[in-house]
């Protein structure tokens, strides 16, 4: 499987279409999903172009991972989480359906079943805020 650079999240990087970005520096994007499985689920897209974890470079893995703990700890600073799920999906059968490398943040609060992978488009000013709360405790 190779590549393919017309995916959502490369034209996302590209500034060609819009996100509600919690920060974004050399290495990654980070940013709210759009079809949230609980409130905070958030995004981390490495810059560096790879299908997903199989085929991703590891100094680029290496890089990136220090982000995805500050991301984490700032999801569940802003969001009162109980606790944070680590997700990460490779090629369809196993749920993958953005093909660009990217690591879900999504924070747990207890007794509260999450929402479905890919459900419900979430209301953009709640998004927008959640963006603006995350961002402020990076
Ligand atoms: P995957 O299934 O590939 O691991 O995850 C892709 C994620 O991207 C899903 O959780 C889905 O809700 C999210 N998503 C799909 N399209 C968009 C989009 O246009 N913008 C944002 N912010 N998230 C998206």
């Amino acid at each position: 499987m190779t590549y393919d650079s017309t995916n959502i999240f490369a034209k996302i990087l590209k500034g060609e279409l819009p996100c509600h970005k919690v920060h974004e520096d050399e290495i990654a994007l980070v940013m709210m999903d759009i079809f949230p499985q609980s409130k905070g689920h958030t995004l981390i897209i490495p810059k560096a172009a790879s299908r997903n974890l199989l085929d991703a470079d590891p100094t680029a893995l290496a890089a990136v991972m220090p982000l995805v703990q500050r991301v984490a700890r700032a999801a569940k600073a802003a969001t009162g989480a109980d606790g944070i799920r680590l997700a990460q999906f490779n090629e369809a059968p196993a749920g993958q359906t953005v093909f660009h490398l990217h690591f879900h943040i999504i924070p747990i609060y207890e007794g509260v079943a999450l929402g479905a992978h890919g459900g419900g488009k979430a209301d953009d000013g709640e998004l927008a805020a959640l963006a603006k709360d995350i961002a402020a405790r990076l």
